[in-house]
């Protein structure tokens, strides 16, 4: 389980702040997707919740262990992947599997066969050997996720984890998240994608300027939009009619 409560991040001092006065929790057994535009603030909560970034006011929970106060304890429970792919390039994908599997003390055998099941669901099993750097975009997003889900700990925390991915990859993620919140453990995701979040999530916080705007099921989201006229704009972002990021063009749009 997830707790945030309270919690703000200023990168100017305190003048503003890119995320603000933000409580949630997710609960085990959910995925939970975050839906904004573009800067609303996704990343900025997500790496407070990874402890890459602390946090400027308000405190962060994982299973009941503040992020801040012991941040190793609390990183041994969560993976993560990033909003970029672009890590550890020199490394071969078979060679960063491996560190990762040590950094989380994956054992030898459920290691090897993990690594083999991974990089045969997600094409890759011809390109461990090669270095990440010559991968594409897409590719080194399907090594990040591999990575993310080698050591399977109980909370998968996914920043845009579709962007980038062909509908095959994309489709196995979402089936491995289904899977694991099943299991009674925990999916957090971000996306700017309305489509994305309607498909795979039970509840959605939906942010903007830094601020958690609704938090519920994505039949209560309909409900809301429809009853809440401020949000109409943002509905039509998020689902494309006037956004730059509309229709085909759409990064993560699947
Ligand atoms: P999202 O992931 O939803 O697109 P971000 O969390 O990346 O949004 O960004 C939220 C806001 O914080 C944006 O206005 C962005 O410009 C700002 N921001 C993000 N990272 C930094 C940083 N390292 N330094 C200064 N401002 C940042
Ligand atoms: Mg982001």
């Amino acid at each position: 389980m997830i707790s945030i409560e309270h919690v703000g991040k200023s990168y100017d001092g305190g003048r503003t702040f890119a995320v603000d006065d933000l409580s949630l929790e997710v609960r085990d057994g959910e995925i939970f997707g975050i839906l904004g535009p573009n800067g609303a603030g996704k990343s900025t909560t997500l790496n407070m919740l990874v402890g890459t970034l602390a946090p400027t006011k308000g405190t962060v929970k994982i299973d009941g262990i503040d992020v801040t106060e012991n941040p190793v304890e609390a990183k041994r429970r969560l993976c993560y992947v990033s909003d970029t792919p672009d890590h550890l390039l020199r490394l071969r994908g078979r060679e960063y599997l491996r560190f990762i599997a040590d950094i989380y003390g994956v054992p030898a055998d459920v290691r090897a066969a993990r690594i083999a099941e991974l990089a045969e669901g997600y094409g890759m099993a011809s390109e461990l050997d090669n270095q990440i750097k010559s991968y594409s975009h897409g590719m080194r997003q399907k090594m990040m996720i591999m990575g993310a889900l080698l050591p399977n700990p109980d909370l998968w925390i996914l920043d845009e984890p579709m962007t980038g991915l062909d509908p095959q990859a994309a489709w196995l993620l979402k089936k491995s998240m289904r899977k694991h919140a099943d299991e009674g453990k925990t999916v957090l995701f971000s996306t700017h994608v309305l489509d994305v979040a309607e498909k795979v999530v039970d509840r959605v916080g939906i942010i903007a300027h830094g601020k958690l705007l609704f938090v519920g099921t994505v039949e209560e989201m309909r409900e809301h939009f429809r009853n809440n006229s401020s949000l109409e704009e943002m509905f039509l972002e998020l689902t494309g009619e006037n956004s730059p990021l509309s229709g085909a063009d759409a990064p993560e749009g699947m």
